[in-house]
């Protein structure tokens, strides 16, 4: 049986997160979707995420986020966050909070610091926080960057696509799926007037056929120019 996961971002439409140079709740369903996308498009994952669009308390916005967790078949919990500090142009970097699974937390925020440039700032254990205390599987807390470090916004803009494929990456590696093979050629066929047929193959959504197979199907002559990688077809008269 494929394992499960549910992921989640970090406070709620009404109950905003740390707010500088990006909006943290913005970015972080940004990530947890194309988290989620990858893994269900890329590899062979299965899970759900969840957003908080109602909660207009801190408390509220906690359990809410829990509750939903708790209620799914699930073998990992994530949640996306940004960090916030002061506001700098210096490099901050990129963090992983856990209660009890630092050895994946050190993953992701090694991938993480690797696919972008943003500083590994590593694993830190915080057995305190809500999230990490009250779900009940295991679970990790990415913190992808801080929210007022010019540095670090901008790396998270350029790099946004490989931050999250590196988080797809160790989680899939974690839950153990397997990525889906793209590019394989799968057998069709062209046919002219319900009648006569040629063989294709589909790749990676696109039919190809040979070019002189087409042109005998559909009566032209064909002359191979090598010096010139040029096919020319003609109609016969
Ligand atoms: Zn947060």
């Amino acid at each position: 049986m494929t394992k499960r996961y549910v992921g989640s971002s970090g406070h709620s439409l009404k109950i905003r997160g740390a707010k500088c140079f990006i909006d943290e709740v913005d970015e972080a369903r940004k990530v947890t979707n194309e988290v989620h996308r990858i893994l269900t498009t890329q590899y062979n994952g299965a899970g759900s995420v969840f957003h908080d669009d109602t909660s207009t308390t801190q408390n509220q916005n906690l359990q809410t986020i829990v509750n939903y967790h708790n209620k799914q078949t699930r073998e990992l919990d994530w949640s996306i966050h940004f960090n916030a500090a002061n506001v700098t142009d210096a490099p901050r970097g990129v963090e992983v909070l856990y209660y009890d699974m630092k050895d994946l937390s050190a993953k992701v925020s090694a991938a993480i610091s690797k696919a972008s440039g943003l500083k590994d700032r590593g694993p830190k254990q915080r057995t305190e926080l809500y999230f990490l205390k009250n779900t009940y599987k295991p679970a990790i807390l990415i913190e992808v960057c801080f929210v007022d470090s010019e540095v670090d916004v901008d790396l998270y803009h350029k790099n946004f696509n490989v931050i999250c494929t590196a988080i797809a990456e160790i989680l899939a590696e974690h839950l153990g799926y397997a990525k889906i093979q793209t590019g394989q050629p799968a057998d069709a066929k062209i046919m002219l007037n319900d009648s006569k047929t040629i063989p294709a193959v589909i790749i990676d959504g696109r039919t190809h056929v040979q070019v002189r197979e087409i042109a005998e199907l559909l009566g032209l002559k064909l002359v191979y120019n090598n010096e010139s990688k040029t096919t020319k077809l003609y109609e016969v008269k």
